[in-house]
């Protein structure tokens, strides 16, 4: 009989938004009058631009004429819109990027899931915590994470706790690592790293011979400035960093999937002979293989946030969800209680007041104002005593949450 792989059978299941719609519905069974606001939304709720879906419905009337018509297109992506992204994104903060060192996709959590697979099964792999699940549940199930301990962590893993009392700024590794994940703007604390504490991470690597794998899908809601918004601003970045961006939430891709990945040349890991290889050039060997690349009308649509009107009407949608984010942060701070991000990420992570547990917080906001969020403790042991709450519901919907917040212990 075909066996299945081990490492998924030791994969717990996904139990947070799982427990969480469970006890939604228990609580609108018993109140079915009950006027519920979710402030639990991980997904963008604004339409697409105009722009972007002018560009859409342009490319498909290409695709309905035989002289336009597009077949596969490049493996990596359409020339257009790897140069808007270059020039658009990376040009501005000084970075240069040469064409083949930037990949289209359909999606950010799928390159950051399948970019495990160019490093050897022996990889040593840090985490921070609270921790976007992907990296840790990809890497377990390829092997590379061990047993999963009763407390929810995994014994292979090394993890980088990030709380008020270090300022959710993670400590460097204790142990050697190879593989580091790190997110920022972060889900789901909300909160940056200044470019000193970025550099530490780029040094280290670069010390150690470790790859950054730096996830910037939230960079558009960086509202600071001097927060890098790639880590390409950092100096060395380019020898020892991956950077997955996502149009997902900058211009509200999440059902449209069109996402990028810079690998440059300069990144290479060892190839256990002595020598040395190049990520990109094992990138471009796995996605020839295994990927086909992305729908060219969405292609031209993510190639429109670019345009000058494009650029404006993206803005315009994340400032709206940064409005909503600092109601909800004003609000909570008002109760006294301690907020931290929701000013570069549509995140605001509380200290949950009363000394409340994660869960017992979700079930009194639930209970008492009707309001839905995510408990900390389901990104990991160090978000326990906290809570998440997103800045992605509408205005109205986000006023009216603020002035329940007034009722707080
Ligand atoms: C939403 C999100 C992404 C984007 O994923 P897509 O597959 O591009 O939609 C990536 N990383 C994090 C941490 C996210 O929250």
């Amino acid at each position: 009989m075909a066996e299945a792989n081990a490492n998924l059978l030791k994969l717990p299941g996904s139990y947070l938004f799982a427990e969480i719609a469970k006890r939604v519905r228990a609580f609108t069974q018993a109140h079915p009058d009950a006027d519920i606001i979710r402030l639990g939304i991980g997904d963008v709720t604004q339409p697409l631009c105009p722009a972007v879906i002018q560009a859409m419905r342009d490319a498909v009337d290409e695709m309905a004429r035989a002289e336009t018509f597009k077949g596969y297109g490049p493996d990596y992506g359409y020339a257009f819109l790897v140069d808007a992204i270059r020039a658009g994104d990376y040009a501005p903060l000084g970075v240069d990027l040469a064409f083949d060192e930037v990949f289209i996709s359909d999606g950010s959590k799928c390159d950051v899931a399948n970019f495990q697979e160019l490093f050897s099964a022996e990889s040593r792999v840090a985490v921070t915590d609270p921790v976007y699940p992907v990296y840790v549940d990809t890497n377990a199930m390829a092997g590379r994470a061990g047993e999963l301990t009763p407390q929810g962590r995994w014994q292979g893993l090394v993890y980088l706790p990030c709380h008020a009392e270090n300022g959710f700024v993670p400590a460097l590794p204790e142990r050697p690592v190879d593989i580091i994940y790190l997110c920022y703007p972060n889900n789901p604390t909300g909160t940056t790293l200044t470019r000193g504490q970025l550099q530490q991470w780029v040094d280290y690597a670069r010390d150690t011979g470790a790859v950054i794998l730096y996830d910037a899908a939230y960079r558009a809601y960086i509202t600071r400035a001097g927060i890098p918004r790639s880590i390409y601003e950092i100096a060395g970045a380019d020898k020892v960093a991956v950077e997955f961006c996502s149009f997902s939430k900058t211009a509200g891709f999440t059902g449209t999937r069109c996402a990028y990945t810079v690998v440059p040349h300069a990144v290479a890991v060892g190839d256990g002979s002595g020598g040395k290889v190049e990520l990109n050039a094992l990138w471009k060997r796995r996605q020839s293989t295994k990927f086909n690349g992305v729908a060219y009308p969405v292609q031209r649509g993510a190639a429109a946030v670019y345009t000058p009107q494009g650029r404006a009407q993206t803005q315009a949608t994340v400032a709206y969800y940064m409005e909503n984010a600092r109601i909800i942060r004003d609000a909570l701070a008002a109760r006294g209680v301690t907020v931290f991000g929701g000013v570069d990420a549509p995140y605001i992570w509380m200290r949950t007041p009363a000394g409340l547990d994660s869960w017992a917080f979700f079930d009194y906001l639930l209970e008492s104002l009707h309001i839905v969020g995510t408990p900390g403790a389901g990104f990991g042991p160090s978000g326990e005593g906290y809570f998440r709450l997103t800045a992605f519901n509408t205005l109205a919907l986000t006023r009216r949450a603020a002035e329940r917040f007034a009722k707080l212990p």
